[in-house]
């Protein structure tokens, strides 16, 4: 019998992003090998989205990211009209076996809420779980409801309550880890880079102040809040720092941003963002916070770049210290690590990624997660 999965993938960016986007990196991962393995897949998404799929439910034309710097409560209101549209074509149909979520609490409760016609659920957490435990305070829907994790220290931080309802976890995968071809090895530069949003978790202040101290060449690429370009912030004016991403990077890490030893590029994507990585001498991630699934640490691997990192969150279960990487639990070694890193070897890393995350491996440990949901399996 096939099987059909409803992917719920939320309002804000469409599928596959168009630059930043971690979570719908991993659905545009996830999908094509689900369906490679036989599952139909009804995506729950904006209608832009790209990706193949059996089925699209959509209720805005695109990506609401842009509402992400206004008021909490028009968030909500994005969350909560999505929801409904998803929550709407679930009462009409009968032919959804599970329900696969990526958005925050809101999708479980409202899924939970329908009651013992709802589908399963399974959730995928991608947060930091100890920072947010009231989003998960309640989790209605008992034995409907599952949760998984993107790491096992994700897990281990998850308040006792949604442990409780954990098939377990699932490490992230990307398109980057298997396509040889697009991704054949390119020449090393001199630069160092930091891929992902600015924002004090992900710690851009921290590497910048060292690439300053340490003298190594540093390249920013990501958001700023909801900015991707920097002639795009610049033009925002002074009413864009309420957002606190990007108050954060002009009062922490502008100040090291010279536009030559340090540099902020904006978001990359595409072939550019795969360059930039691969020819980077290390990827580095000064994290402050416990980085829960790090997909764009086993992006860099893919591409043969070595990781260069606090050793903080799930980065301990990716990297394996002197050989895809370096770790360390004193930010201020980061300086001297990112020199040291230059002895890693780059095949090693593309070789590690290619063992371990690949989108199949991905796909198939999912199914087998789907199956536990389904018959209603407790714990791992
Ligand atoms: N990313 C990108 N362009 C950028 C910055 C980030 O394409 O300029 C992508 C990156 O490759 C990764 C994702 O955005 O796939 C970020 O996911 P990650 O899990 O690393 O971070 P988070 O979800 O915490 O933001």
């Amino acid at each position: 019998m096939t099987l059909t999965v409803l992917m719920n993938a939320g309002p804000w960016l469409s599928v596959p992003p168009p630059g930043y986007g971690g979570i719908e990196n991993v659905i545009a991962t996830l999908v094509p090998e689900l369906r490679r393995l036989g599952v139909r897949v009804v995506l729950a998404s904006v209608e832009s989205s790209t990706l193949p799929v059996d089925e699209k439910i959509t209720v805005f034309p695109d990506g609401q990211f842009h509402a992400l710097q206004r008021p909490y409560n028009q968030v909500c209101g994005v969350s909560q009209a999505h929801l409904s549209g998803v929550v709407r074509a679930l009462h009409a149909r009968d032919d959804i076996d599970l329900v696969h979520d990526h958005v925050e609490a809101v999708g479980l409760a409202t899924l939970a809420a329908m009651g013992p016609d709802a589908p399963p659920v399974l959730h995928t957490l991608h947060w930091d779980l100890a920072k947010h435990p009231e989003l998960y305070g309640n989790l209605d829907g008992g034995d409907r409801v599952r949760v998984n994790g993107v790491s096992a220290s994700q897990l281990a931080r998850a308040p006792q309550a949604l442990r409780a309802h954990s098939v377990g976890h699932v490490h992230l995968s990307t398109p980057l880890a298997v396509d040889a071809d697009r991704h054949a090895p390119v020449a090393k530069g001199d630069h160092v880079v930091i891929l992902g949003r600015i924002n004090p978790g992900k710690g851009q202040d921290l590497g910048a102040r060292l690439a300053q101290e340490a003298g190594f060449r540093l390249v920013l690429a990501g958001p700023v809040g909801p900015y991707h370009r920097p002639e795009d912030l610049a033009a925002a004016g002074d009413e864009a720092r309420q957002n606190p991403d990007v108050r954060f990077f002009y009062e922490q890490v502008a100040p090291y941003v010279d536009g030559d030893r340090v540099r902020w590029v904006g978001t990359v994507a595409g072939r550019e963002r795969d360059d930039l990585v691969a020819s980077a001498r290390a990827s580095l991630f000064p994290l402050r916070w416990e980085e829960p699934g790090g997909t764009a640490v086993v992006e860099s691997l893919s591409l043969g770049t070595p990781v260069v990192a606090t050793a903080r969150g799930c980065l301990p279960e990716l990297i394996e210290h002197g050989r895809t990487g370096l770790l360390t639990g004193d930010e201020q070694e980061l300086g001297d690590l990112v020199l040291a890193a230059g002895g890693l070897e780059p095949a090693e890393c593309r070789r590690e990624a290619a063992r371990r995350f690949t989108p199949a491996r991905m796909a198939q440990r999912y199914v087998e997660l789907y199956d536990r949901v389904r018959t209603g399996a407790a714990k791992p």
